[in-house]
């Protein structure tokens, strides 16, 4: 073990021996969101660590006036350590800072085409993760998660995180040595290009709250037609908000998360 390491691990076994999370605050925790619902005693066990090391870790920085209370900590913590429970709390290492804002936020972009034309507009984003950096979540998105409608701020922003770890946004998280990246490859390009296909018109930006149509759209949220990375985070929310749904439409997608995490939210550990 190397000191560093050493010292990690050390730390650790301080915050859960010192800064336990509540028992009636993590049993509302685990009651109030239902994509805890299907969890194992032994895996709420192992969430409920995840999640004390990482409120220890992480800072909670709240921008504005937005106010923080110990449920919406509590939140936040378990649902990001959902996407680890099979992984490991190592895999949020790289960034320390979670942004609170109270609501989605406006953010005035700058695009240049390929023949050099400016486009400027204004877009909302209920949450970002920046290279290496903080995360930033909306208050408002944050309580909108976790009802297992396929719609979580936090796993979403996780996701990148996971997929940002080898120094790319491309929907392709660092694989375990098991895993076959051209298979992964071969199933994402393959989903996302059906996936952009069914929807009628090209994907428009948009914000990402109250974007799911009525009927007769695809079942999944078409803020995933973006990119290959938001199709990725997309698929993340939906593998833990409605693993029903994802696995009957895009079953070979399910399976390669279903690898990743090294859990089925399905049940069978
Ligand atoms: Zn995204």
């Amino acid at each position: 073990m190397g000191l560093l390491s050493f010292f990690r691990r050390s730390r650790r076994r301080r915050i859960l021996a010192k800064q336990p999370i509540p028992d009636e605050l993590w049993a509302w925790a685990m009651k109030e969101h239902r994509i805890f619902a299907g969890l194992e005693e032994a895996e709420r066990e192992k969430l409920r660590e995840l999640s004390t090391i990482f409120l220890g870790e992480k800072i909670f920085d709240p921008i504005g006036d937005v106010e923080l209370d110990d449920e919406l900590r509590v939140s936040v913590a378990a649902q990001a350590c959902l996407p680890i429970l099979g992984l490991g709390i190592d895999w949020y290492d790289d960034w320390s800072t979670l942004m609170i804002t109270p609501r989605e936020y406006g953010v005035h972009t700058k695009d240049y085409d390929d023949s050099g034309v400016v486009h400027e507009y204004d877009d909302e984003f209920s949450g970002e993760a920046f290279d290496l950096g903080p995360v930033a979540l909306s208050k408002v998105d944050i309580e909108q998660s976790g009802w297992g409608d396929g719609y979580n701020v936090v796993i979403h922003e996780m996701a990148h995180k996971l997929d940002g770890r080898d120094g790319g946004y491309d929907g392709c998280p660092p694989l375990h040595k098991e895993m076959d990246p051209e298979a992964w490859r071969r199933v994402f390009a393959a989903a996302f290009v059906d996936f952009r296909a069914r929807l009628k018109s090209p994907a428009s930006r948009k914000p990402r709250r109250g974007k799911l149509k009525k009927s007769g759209a695809p079942r999944i949220d078409d803020y995933a037609a973006e990119g290959p990375d938001e199709f990725f985070a997309v698929m993340c929310e939906y593998f833990f908000e409605r693993p029903a749904l994802l696995r009957s439409e895009y079953p070979e997608v399910y399976s390669q998360l279903l690898l990743f995490f090294r859990r089925d939210p399905l049940g069978g550990g």
